[in-house]
Order: C-alpha cells, then sequence, then structure tokens
C-alpha cells in the first residue's frame, strides 16, 4: 500500500480527497493546521473508508520548521511518501488598494511557500526511490484572475508556474507534477458568499452549478495515481466550464 499526505485536510477538498484515497487503501497522513475538530472528523470518514493506516499532522505550512518536522515524523512514522497533495491555502478578497502588505505576504507564505517548502521535502523522499507524484491545487482564479482577489490570484498563477518548473526539473527522476485548478466549490472557504452571490455565480458557470469537493478529489486522485502516468506539469481545470 502506499503512502500520501493530503495538507490542509481538515475540512473542504483535503478531507474529501484524504477519504477518497483511504477508500482506495492508502495510507493516509492528514495534515492541519487549526481545526482539530476537523481534523479528527477527517480520520473517522478515513477509518470508515478504507483499511490503510491514518496518521494526522499538525503544523503551518507556511514555517520551514513545521513543514521539516511533520517530514521527520512521515519518515520515522510512515516510511516515507509517494503521493503528496499540496491542499492547504487561504483565500482574502478586498480591492488592491485595500490589500495590505502583510494581507499579500501572508497569502504567499501559505498558498506558494508552503508548496515549496512541502515540495521540496516529499522530493527529497521520492528521488531515493526515483518515483512519486505530486499534485498541487491552484485555483481557476489563477488561470483568469478574479477581480478583488489580486493577491489570490497571483498566488493561485505562481502554484501554476511551480508545478510546470517543477515537472520539468523532476521528469528525469520518474516523479510528476500536476496541478488541479478548482472553480467555485463549496466548502468553509466560501462562507462569506450570500445566497444570492452563489447563485448568481451558477447561473455564470456553463455546468450551470457550483462544485463539490468530492469532484475536486477525483480529479487529484487521477492526476496522482498511475493512471495519468504520462501526464505531467499540467494544469487540470474542474470548474463546471467558467474557464473555457
Ligand atoms: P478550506 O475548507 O478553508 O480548507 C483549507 C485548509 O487549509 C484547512 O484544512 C486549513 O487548516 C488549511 N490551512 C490554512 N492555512 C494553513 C497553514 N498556514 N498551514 C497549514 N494548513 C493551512 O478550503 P478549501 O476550499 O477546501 O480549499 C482547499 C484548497 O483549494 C486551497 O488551496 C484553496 O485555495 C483551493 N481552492 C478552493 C476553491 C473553493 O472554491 N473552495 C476554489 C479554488 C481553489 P485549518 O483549518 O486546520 O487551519
Amino acid at each position: 500500500m502506499k503512502n500520501v499526505l493530503i495538507t490542509g485536510a481538515s475540512g473542504g477538498i483535503g478531507r474529501a480527497a484524504a477519504v477518497a484515497f483511504a477508500a482506495k487503501g492508502y495510507h493516509v497522513a492528514i495534515h492541519y493546521r487549526s481545526d482539530i475538530e476537523g481534523a479528527e472528523k477527517t480520520r473517522q470518514r478515513c477509518k470508515n473508508a478504507g483499511k490503510g493506516r491514518i496518521f494526522v499532522f499538525q503544523g503551518d505550512v507556511s514555517k520551514a520548521t513545521d513543514v521539516s518536522y511533520m517530514f521527520d515524523r512521515i519518515q520515522a512514522e510512515m516510511g516515507g511518501l509517494d503521493i503528496l497533495i499540496n491542499n492547504a491555502g487561504i483565500s482574502d478578497f478586498g480591492l488592491v488598494q485595500d490589500t495590505s502588505e502583510e494581507d499579500w505576504d501572508r497569502l504567499f507564505a501559505v498558498n506558494c511557500k508552503g508548496v515549496f517548502l512541502c515540495s521540496r521535502a516529499a522530493a527529497l523522499m521520492m528521488l531515493k526511490k526515483k518515483t512519486g507524484s505530486i499534485v498541487n491545487i491552484g485555483s481557476m482564479w489563477g488561470e483568469c484572475g478574479a477581480s478583488c482577489e489580486t493577491a489570490y490570484s497571483a498566488s493561485k498563477a505562481a502554484v501554476s508556474g511551480f508545478t510546470k518548473a517543477l515537472a520539468k526539473e523532476l521528469a528525469p527522476s520518474g516523479i510528476r507534477v500536476n496541478c488541479v485548478a478548482p472553480g467555485l466549490i463549496d466548502t468553509g472557504m466560501n462562507r462569506r458568499l450570500t445566497r444570492e452571490e452563489l447563485v448568481s455565480f451558477a447561473e455564470d458557470t456553463p455546468l450551470g452549478r457550483i462544485g463539490t469537493p468530492e469532484e475536486v478529489a477525483k480529479a487529484i486522485v487521477f492526476l496522482a495515481e498511475e493512471d495519468s502516468s504520462f501526464i505531467t506539469g499540467q494544469v487540470l481545470a474542474v470548474d463546471g466550464g467558467v474557464t473555457i
């Protein structure tokens, strides 16, 4: 059985991905930052879904010391990693003139630096085995830009660029790197949106609705596994057609 780490798996897309991997028999490492109850709920659902071992790790992906500690524990307790899902992320909403330097730095620290730190640590493990798969979670806004989400859009565009560069760098070592770019998905991240805003967005989506975390999880599992063995450096939109 293979080992997978999903960052930011205390809810939303990360939890759905963790449960999907558990259902396929993986040993699953659930990572969270602050929502311990959410992480426990994910652990329970993974336990119910499959027979693999379940691990829970806490940490801030933007802090090198936290990431290093988590990967040391993964090596010691799980024996390494086959798949990394860089899912942890935060969003922010506001006009560019109201975006502070701190807001900008925080978004890039979590959404970009976190992806870099975890990928670097995972690559060290995967390079030894000359195999592995990394899936980063970007966003449709990283591909086409969102008004009032300039910092978030820029941070997710950086995730796409990082994906393509790292895919080229690690391909000769048998490691694939891809990205899933979700559209509007029904998770806690969008709690700030009003009912009217959600309906309006759904109407503007070619498939006529917003997406579920489980739909994104299916794309993550596909890109992580051998079914996509000749695919690397790609950004797969899971957005109901918004970015067509
Ligand atoms: P969510 O429900 O808010 O989950 C975010 C996860 O990230 C949580 O588990 C959270 O942990 C973790 N996290 C936040 N800051 C962290 C940090 N500094 N260190 C470690 N973990 C941290 O959001 P979601 O919608 O599932 O989002 C998952 C990913 O999909 C994100 O990268 C997001 O940008 C992307 N995405 C979402 C949508 C959408 O519409 N929902 C669309 C496009 C892309 P704690 O709660 O434990 O602190």
